[in-house]
């Protein structure tokens, strides 16, 4: 068969699982399977290809069983850079770029002082740190993903500018620390418990710990909201990603801690994320 048959017939199989992103999907699964780039695949789509019948038919059928195509591939792309992926972390979803975009808004040409809790991948530390002069100390308390966000570090030339460390920020040891910080990130776990099991089957293949928010989905953020006020620096911003109905909620919380918080929302036009500070101030 030639690359184009393959292609076609990867689509075929994925239309039920994938719909519209199944020609995307199969495009991605052809490069992975002969490692192949995009541009090449392009030129010798109509050459014969080697036979891979037993990978191709295996990976198909790992996506139609649910498993997320960034899994299978082991990377994905967000705000346009390639990151390590696997099962240890979430992946990295297109709509939380719009954070990343929020963050850099703020930093500007500043030589600021970041902190990333509950990095996963390192997806947000990575992207700010490329595209700013900010240092970056990133947080997890999974060793799996750590190391996921590790190599990511060293594979995007990161490893002078982001730091990436154990550490549990529901802690008393993290909230006793002194260290100051001109924007805080973060997107924790935010879904309520008893909402995860009707999740889709391809979100239920992330690690629990990286979704699961507490009985009302709110654990980390009411601890932050806590604990991070006293580690921003004098015009210091805190930003988070937020479930789409979870727009009240993170109001109500920083309305009682008196701080200030503007909601905003993805490209798909849904709430995605807050922008809190302690006064009302413009950035400086
Ligand atoms: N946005 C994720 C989802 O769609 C949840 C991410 C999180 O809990 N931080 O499931």
């Amino acid at each position: 068969m030639t690359y184009f048959q393959i292609k076609k017939h990867i689509k075929e199989a994925l239309l039920p699982v994938c719909g519209e992103y199944a020609s995307y999907e199969a495009e991605k699964i052809v490069c992975h399977i002969f490692g192949l780039d995009k541009r090449t695949l392009t030129l010798i789509s109509h050459e014969e290809a080697p036979d891979k019948t037993e990978e191709t038919e295996n990976t198909v059928a790992r996506r139609k069983n649910g498993e997320p195509l960034a899994y299978i591939l082991g990377n994905t792309d967000f705000f346009s850079l390639n990151f390590l992926v696997s099962p240890a972390c979430l992946t990295p979803r297109a709509d939380t770029e719009v954070i990343v975009e929020r963050a850099l808004e703020f930093l500007g040409e500043k030589r600021a002082n970041v902190l990333d809790i509950c990095t996963g991948s390192g997806c947000i530390a990575l992207a700010i740190a490329a595209n700013s002069h900010a240092k970056v100390r990133a947080l997890d308390i999974s060793e799996e993903a750590l190391d996921i966000a590790k190599k990511n570090a060293v594979r995007l030339s990161l490893s002078d500018k982001v730091t990436l460390e154990y550490c549990d920020a529901l802690s008393e040891d993290f909230a006793k620390e002194c260290e100051k910080y001109d924007l805080i990130v973060s997107n924790p776990p935010y879904i309520p418990t008893k909402d995860i099991a009707a999740l889709s089957e391809e979100v239920r293949r992330e690690p629990f710990g990286a979704l699961d928010g507490g009985e009302d989905g709110l654990v980390f953020y009411k601890r932050f909201i806590e604990v991070l006020p006293a580690k921003l620096n004098t015009d210091g911003i805190i930003i988070f990603e937020i479930g789409y109905d979870q727009e009240e909620a993170i109001r109500a919380l920083c309305e009682n801690a008196g701080l200030y918080c503007e909601i905003f929302r993805d490209y798909g036009g849904n709430v995605r994320g807050a922008l809190i500070k302690i006064d009302q101030n413009e950035y400086k």
